[in-house]
């Protein structure tokens, strides 16, 4: 009688706790926006580290030896390939580790740059940026989640579904947002090119500077196009990102009169302090901050 209480006791325990941190499945995804992705899908049974932290540059990243320790203590990693983690196979490698590499982007059209902009990628990593190539990534990872925790599929299955509600949700809200700035108005400068696939999606222009990577910086030549194509088209404002140096902005600002608009987030979220602590938060805040600056 005794043992069968206990038994019962440990069913009820067992029930109100199915992740005991031991238990949950270990996730290393490799920014901040994925980590995000993969906390929505993985809820309560995956344990998810991120290696590029909030306002950090994956561009640029050097992984350190603890990385190295995360992946080799992890279940599966998350990437978000079309050449964005330039240094992920050498840590995988590095890792000693089998572990397997799931790519978020699977299945997204990439987009395919345009030459002569000083870059040496084919396609442009930045696939987040819009919405519904960010359904594609929550299907991947609710599939690799269950390929690799098949007990836990009914979870990831309920907690996808209920996610992509609010992308849709999300995805119209960036619609109506930005058809209500004029039409002639929606064309800005950001420092590097991280917002073509948002270009693609909700038809915002956006022209930078920089090239699709923050690896390499512009050149004069390319600043100076990029102030006579201000004057002439009329850009009405310019904007920050959190991973990148605002200087050069300042400096097209100030030779063009183009206001600063305010920063957008593109590859990296905020911490919690900041206005993009979430994927969501980010394309809101961004929609919000195109629409305040393009409005007036
Ligand atoms: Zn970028």
């Amino acid at each position: 009688m005794v043992i069968r209480c206990i038994s019962a006791l440990i069913a009820v325990l067992l029930s109100a706790f199915p992740a005991l941190a031991e238990d949950r499945i270990k996730v290393v995804a490799t920014f901040s926006i994925l980590g995000d992705l993969a906390r929505n899908v993985g809820g309560d049974r995956a344990d998810i580290a991120t290696l590029v932290g909030p306002n950090g540059d994956a561009h640029v990243y050097s992984p350190s030896p603890a990385d190295a320790k995360k992946i080799a203590d992890a279940k599966i990693v998350i990437v978000n390939g079309l050449g964005f983690e330039g240094w992920i196979s050498r840590l995988v490698r590095a890792s000693g580790s089998k572990v397997p590499v799931v790519v978020a982007s699977k299945g997204v059209k990439p987009r395919r740059m345009e030459g002569g902009h000083g870059h040496d990628h084919d396609s442009d990593p930045h696939a987040w940026q819009s919405v519904a190539n960010v359904k594609t990534y929550v299907a991947n990872i609710r599939d690799a989640l269950i390929a690799n925790d098949p007990a836990g599929r009914a979870t990831y299955e309920a907690n996808a579904t209920a996610y992509l509600g609010k992308l849709d949700a999300l995805d119209q809200e960036v619609r109506d947002t930005v058809a209500k700035i004029p039409a002639e108005r929606r064309r800005i400068i950001t420092t590097h090119d991280a917002f073509g696939y948002f270009k693609q999606a909700y038809g915002v222009e956006f022209v930078a500077p920089q090239g699709v990577s923050t690896e390499s910086e512009a050149s004069a030549k390319d600043v100076a196009k990029i102030i006579s194509q201000v004057r002439r088209q009329k850009i009405p404002a310019v904007f920050m990102e959190n991973v990148s140096d605002p200087r050069l902005l300042k400096q097209i600002s100030d030779e063009t009169g183009a206001k600063v608009g305010g920063t957008l987030y593109s590859d990296a979220l905020t911490d919690g302090n900041g206005p993009a602590p979430t994927y969501i938060d980010m394309i809101r805040h961004n929609a919000r901050t195109l629409s305040g600056a393009l409005m007036n």
